[in-house]
């Protein structure tokens, strides 16, 4: 094996040093250090030595995308500076170790380990002239934004307020690896590396209102919690089937830790799930309980399963790797009731399902901005900064329509990353700094082993080009609008997902 210039092998000895002459501007390398996987890079005369391994989930940096001082992880895209080690957009919030470079006769050596760039920690907090920093929401946003004022030595005091019972922990891993067994509950935690020292986190705390002109949010308990500043982050909700039999405990939605509790709750060996909807959650599920063992059936109305969004080509991909491991389908078909341990469709099909799992969507949780009189119109708008149409206010995450990065018209996506950035911007905008969230979208689907990859932003693709065999699981597929290239997604094929991303970030 060879990196990804094919000049080095990977074992590389960077201890022992590698040749000066063979190690062009640009170039990059894996290599070992005393048992150590180290990334070296070369940018003009300088030489660059940090961790190879993504601090997210382990993603390969060698195989990743490097931009001036920067490298970008092949998986979720979490992007580093080579420079410092410092993890500069999310996924990631820890750095990378580094090491110092040294050149002794004409040879690149990597020498001793640095000290890591663990952030600035918050500020005191003694006194009560510090300026107070509100965040609803202990998700996605909410936590970015805690972490990067934390990072950022923040001066003020920062109190974060969610009505989950957990702290903040990684919600996309409980449609796949909770559920399929393959990750514990304590594998699942954002804090539990870098943690969030400093921050005042009250959990089961919901807040009811928002009391703008006192500046203060009131809780449901009857407490009140002052702000300067507040960022609301409250995610989304998912839509509750309404057909007969809904509520009974074995019809379950799946958003929190809590949820996910409850489903692996009910799950002997073989239980039969039917799955109601076959888009992320819908299908991610079906994949992660086939894997452990349950019988499943994915019911849906549409006749191809996420063909809206990635187009029939990877539809029929995803379809046909349900099917090889054993998922049945019944498309073109609603659940018209759950009745004596049976889903009943619409064509009086009676399946038995120990679990009817519903994946039929998310609403944005804006009824708290909505009531205090904030702008809303199919979420909170925000301007490139996240702030609300009150100064004091920022919004982030599932819940806010901001300006469209390479359109005209503003969006609101409900994607892992994209949530996580925009708390990051809020914070440094929230600290003052200029800061604007121009980041093309990113998500990603896990199905069994398989990740399909998504950047850019196609709402009504109306022409997709297709290029590789999705049939073999390698293929790039092109969405369109009126004959712009608008989103690009990948099955086998992360380089060119990150080059798509890299190619919209420069318009
Ligand atoms: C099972 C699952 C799997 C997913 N997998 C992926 C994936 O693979 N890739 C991807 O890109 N996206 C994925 N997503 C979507 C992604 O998780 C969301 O887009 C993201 O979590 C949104 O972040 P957020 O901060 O806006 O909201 P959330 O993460 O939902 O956080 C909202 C927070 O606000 C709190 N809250 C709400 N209202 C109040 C209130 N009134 N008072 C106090 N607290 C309140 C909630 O308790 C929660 O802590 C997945 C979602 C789910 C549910």
């Amino acid at each position: 094996m060879t990196d990804s210039h094919g000049a080095y092998p990977r074992e590389a000895d960077l201890d022992a040093g590698v040749p000066l002459a063979d190690f062009p501007d640009g170039a990059t390398l894996v290599g070992e250090v005393r048992g150590e996987r180290v990334l070296l890079a070369r940018r003009g005369s300088e030489f660059l030595a940090v961790g190879a391994r993504c601090t997210h989930l382990g993603g390969p940096l060698g195989e990743g995308l490097v931009v001036e001082d920067t490298v970008r992880c092949p998986w979720h895209h979490a992007c580093f500076s080579l420079r410092t080690g410092r993890a500069l957009e999310a996924p990631a919030f820890d750095a990378l170790p580094r090491w110092e470079v040294r050149i002794v006769d004409d040879r690149v050596h990597v020498g001793e380990r640095l000290a890591p760039d663990t952030g600035k920690g918050l500020g005191a907090h003694d006194g009560d002239a510090v300026e107070r920093i509100v965040i609803v929401g202990g998700g996605a946003a909410g936590f970015a934004a805690a972490d990067l004022l934390r990072r950022e030595g923040f001066s003020g005091r920062v109190t974060m307020l969610s009505d989950d019972t957990d702290p903040p922990y990684d919600r996309t891993m409980l449609s796949k690896a909770f559920l399929q067994g393959a990750k514990k509950e304590g594998e699942l935690g954002l804090a539990d590396d870098h943690g969030l020292e400093g921050v005042t986190l009250r959990l089961s705390t919901r807040v009811a209102a928002i009391d703008r002109e006192g500046r203060q949010v009131r809780l449901v308990d009857g407490g009140a919690i002052p702000y300067d500043k507040l960022l609301l982050a409250t995610g989304g909700e998912p839509r509750t089937p309404g057909m007969p039999g809904a509520d009974h405990e074995a019809v379950r939605l799946l958003r929190s830790l809590d949820d996910a509790r409850a489903i692996v709750g009910r799950l002997r060996e073989g239980a039969r799930v039917v799955v109601m909807g076959a888009s992320f959650i819908g299908m991610e599920a079906a994949a992660a309980l086939a894997k452990r063992g349950c019988a499943v059936t994915v019911v849906a109305p549409q006749d191809r399963p996420m063909a809206k969004v990635f187009g029939e080509a990877i539809s029929d991909m995803l379809r046909a790797l349900h099917e090889e491991n054993g998922v049945a389908f019944r498309l073109g078909r609603t659940i018209a009731a759950f009745a004596d341990g049976e889903a009943v469709l619409d064509d009086g099909t009676r399946l038995p399902a120990d679990l009817v799992l519903a994946g039929i969507g998310v609403s944005p949780r804006t009824d708290l901005a909505e009531a205090a009189g904030l702008d809303v119109e199919d979420g909170v708008r925000v301007d490139a900064s996240m702030r609300t149409s009150d100064p004091a206010i920022w919004a982030a995450g599932d819940i806010a329509r901001f300006p469209d990065p390479q359109g005209a018209d503003p969006i609101r996506v409900e994607h892992w990353v994209v949530a996580q950035r925009q708390g990051q911007t809020a914070a440094l905008a929230m600290m003052g700094r200029v800061a604007a969230y121009d980041d093309p979208a990113f998500f990603w689907t896990k199905q069994y082993d398989l990740s399909v990859r998504y950047v850019g932003h196609a709402s009504a693709p109306d022409e997709i080009r297709v290029e590789g065999d999705p049939a073999a699981r390698d293929a790039v597929v092109h969405l369109l609008e009126e004959g712009e290239v608008r989103a690009v997604a990948t099955a086998g094929r992360d380089a060119d997902a990150l080059e798509a991303s890299e190619a919209f970030r420069r318009g």
